[in-house]
């Protein structure tokens, strides 16, 4: 079971920009040692593999937010090709199935130093209904329970959840299996489209391993200085 390096920043940066250029020239005001940041579906559709290795060239960890889910050779293939890049961490859906999440792991774990492996379980954006609607039954914790549980049974490193969800796996399983966990908003910042949302310090005092951060501090007027301010946070709350 996999706990958070402690050398390692809490923040990971949502690199939410249509592309390379705009994405690198956010990059170029950070030190790649003071964050993780997140290549995801629309940056990497249009950029490619060449700007997630030229991050990590740069020295930047990368968490490649590609969510696969298809059938187990075929993640386990595209696994391998992500950590080709030198990503450092990344991600399937848990949906796809016990065999599919073990064919990524086994995948990796012929590696070196394989990326950390983590799964989402139920998308923040599904409520109960449509829980429903898919034909999925029980409620929505019970299948992020669920999920999580064939997560670990699979050997990933951690979980992608809410705030919400981080509580009741950390009271579940104790500190050894990474949390992940987006919609945190420092007090003061717009809340914008996210809807249910935790300050950095709350994130922490709930267990949660990594940040997930994308406008507080890309549209923030001094990135750099919005980083640093929820770093002090983070620090204090630890
Ligand atoms: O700008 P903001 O801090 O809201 O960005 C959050 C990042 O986390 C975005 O990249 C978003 O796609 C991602 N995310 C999320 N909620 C989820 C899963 C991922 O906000 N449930």
């Amino acid at each position: 079971m996999t706990k958070r390096s402690q050398e390692t920043s809490r923040i990971i940066i949502a690199l939410d920009y249509p592309d390379a250029n705009q994405a690198l020239a956010f990059t170029s005001k950070l030190n790649p040692a003071q964050c993780q940041v997140k290549v995801g579906k629309e940056l990497f559709t249009r950029s490619g593999p060449q700007l997630v290795e030229h991050l990590t060239t740069q020295g930047f960890k990368v968490f490649l937010d590609l969510k696969f889910h298809d059938i187990p050779n075929t993640v386990a293939r595209a696994c391998l090709a992500a950590a080709d890049l030198g990503v450092w961490m990344m991600n399937v859906h848990a949906l796809g199935g016990l065999p599919m999440m073990v064919a990524a792991q086994e995948a990796l774990a012929k590696m070196t130093s394989p990326p950390l492996l983590i799964a989402v379980t139920i998308l923040t954006s599904i409520n109960s209904d449509q829980l429903k609607q898919i034909g999925l039954s029980g409620t929505l914790e019970d299948n992020v329970l669920q999920l999580a549980q064939l997560t670990r049974r699979a050997g990933f490193n951690g979980v992608v959840c809410s705030g919400l969800e981080a509580s009741m796996l950390r009271q579940t399983w104790g500190g050894e299996f990474l949390l992940v966990t987006p919609g945190i908003r420092p007090m003061g910042t717009l809340i914008e489209d996210q809807q249910r949302v935790l300050t950095p310090s709350k994130a922490i005092s709930l267990g949660i391993d990594y940040l997930v951060i994308g406008r507080p501090i890309t549209a923030a007027a001094d990135p750099v200085a919005a980083l640093e301010a929820i770093e002090t946070e983070i620090k204090l709350a630890s």
